[in-house]
């Protein structure tokens, strides 16, 4: 195989005296989608944190090859193309549907034409264009997740690492949500995706692993995964 997009190495990283992960490797190819699946507190939005440069973390993380950290701080991960959509959306409430897709954009350079982008996120999400002018702060649960993420899509990222797309949403919007990872795929964005909804994320992706407590404890296709019986006992309802 070729090399990795994402090469995630021996990560250890630690709030004080918790342990939050404990030599955690994967990696991403490009073209992917990957997924890390993992009960409340396993590890997965540390790992993000660690990838994004938002948390110290001992080991080796490189994108394209280039080793990640030092130098290279959180705004270089974003102009590299590494973007996050965090936990919980993190919208900026005040400001309309179509100023936070703006903001998306604020790592691409001056002069840019940003209307191609900002048209296939119209495109992709009809809800945004109908509620452009709508303040963020009043959009349902749903439609603040699709904002985070059309606001992601803005900096054309080279991967994008969704954290728990799905919590807090009704099923109907959890199969929306999902069929829109799954076009953004096709489309030949990689995407690295953290979920509690194993069953979910596993059906789409190429391949997953699973955290527990800061380690990981399998790996395999989606597929795979979904068809053990470990897996199935502890994350899919037996
Ligand atoms: P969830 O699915 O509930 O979001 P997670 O897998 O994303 O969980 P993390 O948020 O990465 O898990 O947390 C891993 C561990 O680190 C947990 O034990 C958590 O309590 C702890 N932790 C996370 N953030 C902090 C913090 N700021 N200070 C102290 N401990 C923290």
């Amino acid at each position: 195989m070729s090399e990795p997009l994402l090469k995630v190495e021996n990560v250890a990283a630690s709030y004080g005296s918790i342990v939050a992960l404990k030599s955690v490797s994967l990696e991403v190819y490009e073209g992917e989608i990957v997924t890390i699946v993992g009960a409340n507190g396993a590890g997965k939005t540390t790992l993000l944190s660690c990838i994004s440069g938002l948390m110290p973390y001992k080991g080796s993380i490189a994108f394209k090859g280039e080793k990640l950290g030092g130098k290279i701080d959180s705004a270089g991960i974003v102009e590299r193309g590494v973007i996050q959509v965090p936990e919980g959306r993190q919208i900026f409430s005040d400001m309309t549907v179509h100023e936070n897709l703006l903001m998306g954009a604020y790592s691409r350079k001056k002069g840019d034409n940003i209307q191609p982008e900002l048209d296939e996120v119209y495109e992709l999400f009809p809800r945004l264009e109908e509620r452009n002018w709508q303040s963020a702060g009043t959009l349902s649960g749903g439609e603040q997740q699709m904002l985070a993420m059309g606001r992601a899509l803005m900096s054309r990222p080279k991967l994008l690492m969704l954290d728990e797309p799905s919590m807090g949403l009704a099923p109907i919007l959890v199969e929306q949500i999902f069929e829109i990872i799954r076009t953004l795929h096709k489309a030949g964005t990689t995407i690295l995706l953290v979920e509690q909804n194993a069953q979910a994320a596993l059906s789409i992706a190429d391949r997953g692993y699973v955290l527990e407590t800061g380690k990981i404890v399998t790996t395999g296709t989606g597929a795979e995964l979904l068809a053990s019986p470990a897996i199935k006992k502890a994350y899919l309802g037996g």
